[in-house]
Protein backbone atom coordinates (compact mmCIF):
# COMPACT_ATOMS: atom_id res chain seq x y z
CA UNK A 1 0.00 0.00 0.00
CA UNK A 2 0.87 3.48 -0.81
CA UNK A 3 2.35 5.96 2.10
CA UNK A 4 0.66 8.93 2.27
CA UNK A 5 3.20 11.82 2.22
CA UNK A 6 1.86 14.60 4.53
CA UNK A 7 4.97 17.24 4.85
CA UNK A 8 2.99 19.59 7.39
CA UNK A 9 1.21 18.66 10.22
CA UNK A 10 -0.69 21.34 10.40
CA UNK A 11 -3.18 23.12 7.80
CA UNK A 12 -2.10 26.40 9.54
CA UNK A 13 1.12 26.17 8.41
CA UNK A 14 0.62 25.63 4.93
CA UNK A 15 -1.62 28.80 4.54
CA UNK A 16 0.90 30.62 6.12
CA UNK A 17 3.08 29.49 3.44
CA UNK A 18 1.28 30.41 1.01
CA UNK A 19 -1.26 33.13 1.60
CA UNK A 20 0.64 35.51 4.07
CA UNK A 21 3.69 37.09 2.72
CA UNK A 22 5.04 37.30 5.65
CA UNK A 23 8.96 37.12 6.57
CA UNK A 24 10.18 33.50 7.59
CA UNK A 25 11.49 34.72 10.69
CA UNK A 26 7.20 35.60 11.83
CA UNK A 27 6.00 32.77 10.08
CA UNK A 28 8.67 30.75 12.59
CA UNK A 29 6.77 32.18 15.30
CA UNK A 30 3.74 31.43 14.10
CA UNK A 31 4.36 28.03 14.60
CA UNK A 32 5.94 28.05 17.71
CA UNK A 33 2.77 30.07 19.05
CA UNK A 34 0.88 27.57 17.52
CA UNK A 35 2.21 24.89 19.55
CA UNK A 36 2.06 26.66 23.13
CA UNK A 37 -1.52 27.00 22.37
CA UNK A 38 -1.64 22.91 22.14
CA UNK A 39 -2.54 22.84 25.09
CA UNK A 40 -5.59 25.52 25.76
CA UNK A 41 -6.42 24.18 21.84
CA UNK A 42 -7.44 21.06 23.47
CA UNK A 43 -9.65 22.35 26.19
CA UNK A 44 -11.89 24.23 23.61
CA UNK A 45 -14.82 22.66 21.62
CA UNK A 46 -15.35 20.62 18.90
CA UNK A 47 -17.24 22.92 15.72
CA UNK A 48 -19.61 20.68 14.72
CA UNK A 49 -21.36 20.60 11.20
CA UNK A 50 -21.98 24.29 10.06
CA UNK A 51 -24.58 26.10 7.97
CA UNK A 52 -22.36 28.69 7.45
CA UNK A 53 -23.38 31.99 8.75
CA UNK A 54 -20.92 34.38 9.15
CA UNK A 55 -20.83 37.50 11.42
CA UNK A 56 -17.85 39.62 12.22
CA UNK A 57 -18.86 41.56 15.56
CA UNK A 58 -16.61 44.85 16.12
CA UNK A 59 -13.37 42.88 15.13
CA UNK A 60 -10.26 45.07 15.70
CA UNK A 61 -7.18 43.61 14.90
CA UNK A 62 -3.43 44.91 14.76
CA UNK A 63 -0.17 43.06 13.41
CA UNK A 64 1.86 45.41 15.32
CA UNK A 65 0.81 47.59 18.01
CA UNK A 66 1.66 51.29 16.19
CA UNK A 67 -1.23 50.22 13.55
CA UNK A 68 -4.59 49.13 13.65
CA UNK A 69 -4.70 46.53 10.34
CA UNK A 70 -9.13 46.00 10.79
CA UNK A 71 -11.00 48.53 12.41
CA UNK A 72 -14.40 48.04 14.12
CA UNK A 73 -15.67 45.72 11.16
CA UNK A 74 -19.12 44.86 11.41
CA UNK A 75 -20.08 42.25 8.59
CA UNK A 76 -22.99 39.57 8.36
CA UNK A 77 -22.96 36.76 5.87
CA UNK A 78 -25.70 34.20 5.54
CA UNK A 79 -25.76 30.53 4.55
CA UNK A 80 -24.48 29.99 0.94
CA UNK A 81 -23.76 33.74 0.28
CA UNK A 82 -21.01 34.95 -1.78
CA UNK A 83 -19.00 37.51 -0.21
CA UNK A 84 -16.71 39.61 -2.10
CA UNK A 85 -14.01 41.75 -0.45
CA UNK A 86 -12.57 44.21 -2.76
CA UNK A 87 -10.33 47.27 -2.15
CA UNK A 88 -6.93 48.71 -3.03
CA UNK A 89 -3.93 46.65 -2.06
CA UNK A 90 -2.89 47.00 1.53
CA UNK A 91 -6.87 47.85 2.68
CA UNK A 92 -6.84 44.34 4.62
CA UNK A 93 -8.67 41.67 2.61
CA UNK A 94 -6.27 39.34 3.53
CA UNK A 95 -6.21 40.27 6.98
CA UNK A 96 -9.90 39.11 7.33
CA UNK A 97 -9.74 36.13 6.03
CA UNK A 98 -6.56 35.62 8.14
CA UNK A 99 -9.08 36.42 11.23
CA UNK A 100 -11.70 34.11 9.80
CA UNK A 101 -9.18 31.22 9.36
CA UNK A 102 -7.88 31.89 13.03
CA UNK A 103 -4.43 32.63 11.98
CA UNK A 104 -4.40 35.37 14.31
CA UNK A 105 -6.72 36.50 16.63
CA UNK A 106 -8.69 39.21 16.79
CA UNK A 107 -7.68 42.02 19.58
CA UNK A 108 -11.23 42.78 20.22
CA UNK A 109 -14.68 41.65 18.64
CA UNK A 110 -15.54 38.58 18.21
CA UNK A 111 -16.11 36.10 14.84
CA UNK A 112 -19.15 34.06 14.82
CA UNK A 113 -19.88 31.01 12.92
CA UNK A 114 -23.32 29.38 13.36
CA UNK A 115 -23.24 31.62 16.35
CA UNK A 116 -20.45 30.26 18.29
CA UNK A 117 -17.24 32.39 18.74
CA UNK A 118 -14.27 30.85 16.59
CA UNK A 119 -12.26 32.16 19.51
CA UNK A 120 -14.07 28.69 21.62
CA UNK A 121 -13.57 26.48 19.01
CA UNK A 122 -10.76 23.81 18.08
CA UNK A 123 -8.78 25.62 15.18
CA UNK A 124 -8.24 21.69 13.46
CA UNK A 125 -12.57 21.62 13.53
CA UNK A 126 -12.61 25.15 12.43
CA UNK A 127 -10.53 24.64 9.38
CA UNK A 128 -11.90 21.07 8.83
CA UNK A 129 -14.83 22.76 7.37
CA UNK A 130 -12.79 25.56 5.40
CA UNK A 131 -11.54 24.88 2.17
CA UNK A 132 -9.22 27.29 0.71
CA UNK A 133 -8.41 27.96 -2.96
CA UNK A 134 -5.48 30.36 -3.44
CA UNK A 135 -3.75 32.09 -5.72
CA UNK A 136 -0.53 29.91 -5.21
CA UNK A 137 -2.14 26.75 -4.29
CA UNK A 138 -0.27 24.43 -1.68
CA UNK A 139 1.38 21.50 -3.66
CA UNK A 140 3.07 18.97 -2.00
CA UNK A 141 5.54 15.71 -3.41
CA UNK A 142 3.52 13.31 -3.88
CA UNK A 143 1.28 11.96 -6.60
CA UNK A 144 -1.83 14.08 -8.46
CA UNK A 145 -3.66 11.43 -6.51
CA UNK A 146 -2.29 11.94 -2.94
CA UNK A 147 -2.56 15.81 -3.56
CA UNK A 148 -5.72 15.87 -4.43
CA UNK A 149 -6.78 13.60 -1.55
CA UNK A 150 -5.14 15.84 0.66
CA UNK A 151 -8.69 17.36 0.98
CA UNK A 152 -9.93 14.56 2.68
CA UNK A 153 -7.76 11.80 3.51
CA UNK A 154 -10.34 8.76 4.06
CA UNK A 155 -11.30 9.80 0.19
CA UNK A 156 -11.40 6.44 -1.96
CA UNK A 157 -9.65 6.47 -5.63
CA UNK A 158 -13.46 6.87 -7.25
CA UNK A 159 -14.02 9.93 -4.99
CA UNK A 160 -10.97 11.79 -5.83
CA UNK A 161 -11.33 10.88 -9.55
CA UNK A 162 -15.31 12.40 -9.44
CA UNK A 163 -13.62 15.70 -7.65
CA UNK A 164 -11.05 16.03 -9.95
CA UNK A 165 -13.91 15.80 -13.09
CA UNK A 166 -16.08 17.84 -10.85
CA UNK A 167 -13.21 21.00 -10.70
CA UNK A 168 -12.37 20.31 -14.61
CA UNK A 169 -9.14 18.38 -13.58
CA UNK A 170 -9.81 15.33 -14.69
CA UNK A 171 -8.90 15.70 -18.63
CA UNK A 172 -5.32 17.48 -18.20
CA UNK A 173 -4.65 14.70 -15.54
CA UNK A 174 -5.29 11.96 -17.86
CA UNK A 175 -2.90 13.64 -20.59
CA UNK A 176 -0.16 13.46 -17.72
CA UNK A 177 2.69 10.99 -18.30
CA UNK A 178 1.51 8.74 -15.58
CA UNK A 179 -2.26 10.24 -15.02
CA UNK A 180 -3.42 10.01 -11.21
CA UNK A 181 -0.18 8.55 -10.36
CA UNK A 182 2.17 11.36 -12.14
CA UNK A 183 4.88 12.63 -8.99
CA UNK A 184 4.80 16.33 -8.45
CA UNK A 185 7.27 17.97 -7.19
CA UNK A 186 6.66 20.85 -4.23
CA UNK A 187 6.46 23.83 -6.49
CA UNK A 188 4.54 21.33 -8.80
CA UNK A 189 6.85 22.36 -11.88
CA UNK A 190 5.60 20.61 -14.79
CA UNK A 191 2.13 21.77 -14.77
CA UNK A 192 0.74 25.20 -15.09
CA UNK A 193 -0.59 27.81 -12.27
CA UNK A 194 -3.90 27.01 -13.72
CA UNK A 195 -3.40 23.51 -13.22
CA UNK A 196 -2.05 23.78 -9.79
CA UNK A 197 -5.82 25.87 -9.24
CA UNK A 198 -7.89 23.03 -10.84
CA UNK A 199 -5.83 20.37 -8.66
CA UNK A 200 -6.66 22.68 -5.41
CA UNK A 201 -10.28 22.83 -6.55
CA UNK A 202 -10.69 19.02 -6.55
CA UNK A 203 -9.13 19.30 -3.27
CA UNK A 204 -11.81 21.35 -1.53
CA UNK A 205 -14.61 19.12 -3.64
CA UNK A 206 -13.51 16.38 -1.59
CA UNK A 207 -13.12 18.25 1.00
CA UNK A 208 -16.95 19.51 0.89
CA UNK A 209 -16.61 22.40 3.44
CA UNK A 210 -19.01 24.51 4.37
CA UNK A 211 -17.42 27.75 4.32
CA UNK A 212 -14.76 28.85 0.77
CA UNK A 213 -12.07 31.07 1.25
CA UNK A 214 -10.95 32.28 -2.16
CA UNK A 215 -7.98 34.29 -3.28
CA UNK A 216 -8.40 35.14 -7.16
CA UNK A 217 -5.61 34.91 -8.96
CA UNK A 218 -4.17 38.26 -10.65
CA UNK A 219 -1.30 36.46 -12.73
CA UNK A 220 -2.40 35.69 -16.45
CA UNK A 221 -3.75 32.11 -16.60
CA UNK A 222 -4.71 30.92 -20.19
CA UNK A 223 -7.81 31.47 -21.61
CA UNK A 224 -9.58 27.78 -21.78
CA UNK A 225 -8.42 27.18 -18.19
CA UNK A 226 -9.38 29.95 -17.21
CA UNK A 227 -12.89 29.35 -17.75
CA UNK A 228 -12.52 25.69 -16.47
CA UNK A 229 -11.49 27.26 -13.47
CA UNK A 230 -14.61 29.79 -13.47
CA UNK A 231 -17.31 27.03 -14.25
CA UNK A 232 -15.50 24.73 -11.41
CA UNK A 233 -15.55 27.91 -8.98
CA UNK A 234 -18.84 28.27 -9.52
CA UNK A 235 -20.23 24.65 -8.83
CA UNK A 236 -17.93 24.75 -5.97
CA UNK A 237 -19.36 27.66 -4.73
CA UNK A 238 -23.14 26.57 -4.51
CA UNK A 239 -24.42 26.02 -1.37
CA UNK A 240 -21.37 27.46 0.60
CA UNK A 241 -20.70 30.58 2.03
CA UNK A 242 -17.82 31.90 0.34
CA UNK A 243 -15.18 34.75 0.82
CA UNK A 244 -13.73 35.98 -2.18
CA UNK A 245 -10.59 38.04 -1.85
CA UNK A 246 -12.02 39.44 -5.93
CA UNK A 247 -9.97 40.86 -8.56
CA UNK A 248 -12.53 40.00 -11.43
CA UNK A 249 -15.58 42.11 -12.36
CA UNK A 250 -17.16 38.90 -13.28
CA UNK A 251 -17.05 37.36 -9.62
CA UNK A 252 -17.80 40.75 -7.92
CA UNK A 253 -20.74 41.38 -10.07
CA UNK A 254 -22.31 37.60 -9.16
CA UNK A 255 -21.27 38.58 -4.85
CA UNK A 256 -24.40 38.41 -3.09
CA UNK A 257 -22.63 40.94 -0.75
CA UNK A 258 -19.76 43.16 -1.80
CA UNK A 259 -17.74 44.51 1.17
CA UNK A 260 -15.62 47.68 0.19
CA UNK A 261 -12.10 47.86 2.47
CA UNK A 262 -9.76 51.10 2.54
CA UNK A 263 -7.20 50.75 5.85
CA UNK A 264 -9.07 48.17 7.45
CA UNK A 265 -12.30 49.37 7.68
CA UNK A 266 -15.71 48.17 5.35
CA UNK A 267 -16.50 51.76 3.85
CA UNK A 268 -19.17 50.25 1.64
CA UNK A 269 -21.32 47.49 1.45
CA UNK A 270 -23.87 46.52 -1.23
CA UNK A 271 -24.57 44.75 -4.66
CA UNK A 272 -22.71 45.49 -6.98
CA UNK A 273 -25.65 47.49 -8.65
CA UNK A 274 -26.42 49.53 -5.32
CA UNK A 275 -23.23 50.36 -4.93
CA UNK A 276 -22.66 51.61 -8.78
CA UNK A 277 -25.84 54.11 -7.73
CA UNK A 278 -24.00 55.28 -4.83
CA UNK A 279 -21.41 56.83 -7.21
CA UNK A 280 -19.18 56.31 -3.91
CA UNK A 281 -15.68 54.40 -3.70
CA UNK A 282 -16.60 51.89 -5.37
CA UNK A 283 -17.90 53.77 -8.46
CA UNK A 284 -14.77 55.18 -8.79
CA UNK A 285 -12.88 52.01 -8.17
CA UNK A 286 -14.73 50.35 -10.87
CA UNK A 287 -14.59 53.25 -13.13
CA UNK A 288 -10.41 53.11 -12.88
CA UNK A 289 -10.83 49.27 -14.08
CA UNK A 290 -13.21 48.59 -16.05
CA UNK A 291 -12.74 45.09 -16.32
CA UNK A 292 -10.57 44.04 -12.86
CA UNK A 293 -9.86 45.13 -9.28
P1 LIG B 1 -4.83 43.29 1.29
O1 LIG B 1 -5.07 41.82 1.29
O2 LIG B 1 -6.09 44.09 1.17
O3 LIG B 1 -3.82 43.71 0.25
P2 LIG B 1 -3.52 42.84 3.84
O4 LIG B 1 -4.56 42.27 4.72
O5 LIG B 1 -2.55 41.89 3.23
O6 LIG B 1 -4.21 43.72 2.70
O7 LIG B 1 -2.70 43.92 4.63
C1 LIG B 1 -3.30 44.93 5.41
C2 LIG B 1 -2.21 45.71 6.12
O8 LIG B 1 -1.57 44.88 7.08
C3 LIG B 1 -1.12 46.23 5.20
O9 LIG B 1 -0.75 47.50 5.65
C4 LIG B 1 -0.01 45.24 5.38
O10 LIG B 1 1.22 45.83 5.17
C5 LIG B 1 -0.19 44.83 6.82
N1 LIG B 1 0.25 43.44 7.08
C6 LIG B 1 -0.15 42.34 6.42
N2 LIG B 1 0.40 41.23 6.94
C7 LIG B 1 1.20 41.65 7.95
C8 LIG B 1 2.05 41.00 8.90
N3 LIG B 1 2.19 39.68 8.90
N4 LIG B 1 2.71 41.77 9.79
C9 LIG B 1 2.57 43.10 9.80
N5 LIG B 1 1.78 43.78 8.96
C10 LIG B 1 1.10 43.07 8.03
Amino acid sequence: SRQFTRPLNDLANQFNTLLSAIAGAERVFEIIDEEGEFKEESRLQELSKVLGDVVFSNVTFSYEEESKTVKNVHLHVYPGETAAFVGPTGAGKTTMINLLSRFYEVDSGQILIDGVDIANVKKESLRKQMGFVLQDPFLFQGTVRENIRYGRLEATDEEVVEAAKLANAHSFITKLSDGYDTLLSQDGSGISQGQKQLLSIARAFLARPSLLVLDEATSSIDTITELKIQAALQELMKGRTSFVIAHRLNTIQNADRIFVLDDGQIIEEGTHETLLEREGFYYQLHGKSAASF
